[in-house]
């Protein structure tokens, strides 16, 4: 009796032992992630106080009509006008770099990757000139990885709480030729955008300034440099404190302007619920 039981004990270990490892659970559908997920609004509205560059024309809009019409229902509708580079909006590679991409070339898959978040605002808050060198990245490399293949890498200053007055966000409320050299706002610095060129295989560098190079810039390297290589910048983007250093899937739709050298472009962020910040 005692052997027997001894075996059936043995028995007993050997079948949970040898249990195959539980199959993980597969994920819920994209359709159920996505009805739990965050939504994260990372665009400034258009609008008349909508900010452009010194030497660009503003956002203009135009009601064509609005009201009831002769024939008894209700009708709205509006004319507007504006910059290709101004307010939220895309800068195509082909703006600083001959024969690459414009607007409607910019691959869909390329438009919607992985959030990189490096918080700079800080140093940005010390330097108003502030650029954002190889040293920043690395160091957020150390605590959150490497800044992953097709990622969104958005560079959060901390300016876009001053938007739109446009002498707090920019340096210069003036407009014209004269009033680029007032420009005073952080971008990316040249040798750090070489580095992502060399080191990452990153889609695009977004941050929350009128300009990819900081704002005394006169020879717009850092832009030259990403756009050789078909990467596509963000500016003046919005609300970068709500998003997650890593976790959020970005995505950054312009309309399809055909030879576009960029375009406004809605931008959201769409992270895990249970991740959100
Ligand atoms: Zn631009």
């Amino acid at each position: 009796m005692r052997d027997s039981a001894c075996f059936s004990a043995l028995l007993l270990l050997l079948v949970v032992g040898c249990e195959a490892p539980e199959a993980p659970d597969p994920p819920p559908p994209l359709s159920e992630q996505l009805a739990q997920a965050q939504w994260i609004e990372l665009t400034h509205p258009l609008n008349e106080e909508t900010l452009v560059w010194p030497t660009s024309i503003p956002f203009e809009f135009e009601v064509t009509f609005q009201g009831m019409t002769d024939d008894g229902y209700y009708y709205a509708s509006r004319n507007f006008s504006g910059p290709e580079h101004g307010g939220t909006h895309l800068d195509a590679p082909i703006h600083f770099a001959e024969d690459r991409w414009t607007t409607e070339q910019i691959p869909l898959e390329r438009l919607v990757g992985p959030g990189a978040v490096v918080d700079v605002s800080q140093q940005a808050a010390a330097d108003p000139n502030y650029q954002v060198t190889a040293d920043d990245l690395q160091a957020w490399e150390a605590e959150h990885g490497p800044i992953p293949p097709g990622a969104i890498l958005m560079l959060h200053t901390g300016r876009s709480e001053l938007w739109p007055d446009a002498q707090a966000y920019m340096g210069t409320d003036a407009q014209g030729e004269e009033a680029v050299a007032e420009l005073e706002f952080p971008g990316l610095h040249p040798d750090a955008a070489q580095w992502l060129v060399d080191e990452r295989a990153i889609a695009a560098v977004g941050l929350d300034t009128p300009s990819l190079d900081h704002g005394p810039s006169t020879l717009f390297e850092t832009h030259r440099i990403l756009m050789a290589e078909n990467i596509y910048g963000l500016e003046n983007v919005a609300n970068l404190s709500a998003l997650p250093a890593t976790g959020a899937t970005i995505l950054a739709l312009p309309p399809l302007l055909e030879g576009g050298t960029g375009g406004p472009v809605r931008i959201v962020a769409v992270v895990d619920g249970a991740g959100a910040p």
